[in-house]
């Protein structure tokens, strides 16, 4: 640290990324990226608009904002969008946090939460989830603070329905709703619907894990039209033209191979529980997930030791050290030559256990 770092930021304990090695060595299973590349229409859309990278982009994002809202039968009042749905989050804490309006999100979920929010110097709060790791809808009624969600839950998988979603969202109208889709496309039901009946709800959606451009960073908030002004007065404050040209392009052209997006996320699903199963046959734990990954506890060995039995045979997972998951990785679903590998892999682990 330099001694010009400003003081107000000494307890700052910034996010830990996943692994990103930069040189393709590893199959990565460690950050929930797509397998499959950009549909080709979006890289044509990417190499188009670089055509025009002298001028600056529309501030208001104004024709990607009704391509997401018609997506969703909506108006564009009704979208903001942020560089990766990461941006959107600290928009909105901004919108709406401060140190007494304090945001209560799960003890175990999304680690940037409580980074950003506590940038942001905004209070923070978080329910245990069960033992199980399911969240109890309950605990959240009625809280006196701003909520934020995933849903499904990361990195457990875990869903809640749209029904426990209302419920949450109608017990606390005086306080606002933060429901992360990240991973929504891969089974879980959207409660994008309930914004037209909640002042309260904010609902985020990314186009990085679903629709392959976690690299081109793109995200979109959905709400009522005075919460996404808030939202986007926050966005003009910070970052004025935070979605650049070639961005705007890829999520428009997105939009429009949908087809080609679906018949990838039928695959994950496949490709997913195709995995589920054979882990389970092998003596994992395996939580139900509805994302494009799984969060899984091995039975031969500790969580940290598949997490690195599997990177000396070139595969990254994911495993947190200090938590209560521990003992678990997050496996990232891959394309079916992957997950063969990773089973493989995971076989010989097993059998140099056993030779001892
Ligand atoms: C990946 C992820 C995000 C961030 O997505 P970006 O749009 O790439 O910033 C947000 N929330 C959850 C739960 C995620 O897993």
């Amino acid at each position: 640290m330099s001694k010009y770092f400003s003081i107000r930021y000494k307890n700052l304990h910034p996010y830990t990324p996943g692994e990103q090695p930069q040189d393709q060595q590893y199959i990565k299973l460690n950050t929930n990226e797509s397998p499959f590349p950009p549909a080709p229409a979006v890289l044509d859309a990417a190499a188009e608009a670089a055509e025009n990278l002298q001028l600056y982009s529309d501030p208001r994002s104004l024709e990607l904002r009704r391509a997401i809202a018609k997506e969703h039968g909506l108006s564009a009042l009704n979208v903001a969008v942020g560089n990766g749905s990461d941006e959107l989050l600290n928009f909105a804490f901004i919108a709406f946090g401060n140190k007494k309006a304090a945001f209560t999100y799960p003890s175990v979920t999304y680690g940037f939460y409580s980074v950003c929010l506590n940038v942001n110097t905004v209070a923070r709060r978080s329910i245990p989830l069960k033992e199980d790791f399911t969240i109890d809808p309950a605990e959240y009624l009625d809280l006196g603070t701003n909520i934020v969600l995933a849903n499904p839950n990361a990195p457990t998988g875990l869903l809640l329905s749209v029904e426990q979603i209302e419920q949450i969202v109608a017990a606390n109208p005086d306080h606002v709703v933060i429901v992360d889709e990240a991973y929504i496309a891969f089974g879980g039901e959207t409660c994008i619907p309930l914004v037209k009946k909640y002042p309260n709800l904010l609902v985020l959606r990314t186009f990085s894990k679903s629709h392959s451009l976690a690299g081109a960073r793109l995200g979109y908030a959905i709400g009522q039209k005075d919460l996404i002004a808030d939202v986007n007065k926050v966005k003009n404050c910070i970052n004025p033209y935070n979605i650049n040209r070639m961005t705007a392009a890829c999520g428009i052209a997105a939009l429009e191979a949908e087809d080609y997006y679906q018949q990838n996320i039928q695959t994950i699903m496949d490709n997913r529980n195709f995995t589920a199963l054979a882990l389970r046959r092998r003596g994992f734990e395996v939580l139900p997930s509805a994302a494009n990954f799984l969060l899984v506890k091995p039975d031969f060995c500790t969580g940290e030791a598949l997490y690195e039995g599997l990177k000396d045979r070139g595969i990254l997972v994911r495993h947190w050290k200090t938590s209560r998951i521990a003992g678990w990785c997050r496996i990232t679903i891959g394309t079916i030559e992957q997950m063969t590998k990773l089973i493989g892999a995971i076989d010989q682990m097993m059998a140099e256990k056993t030779e001892g």
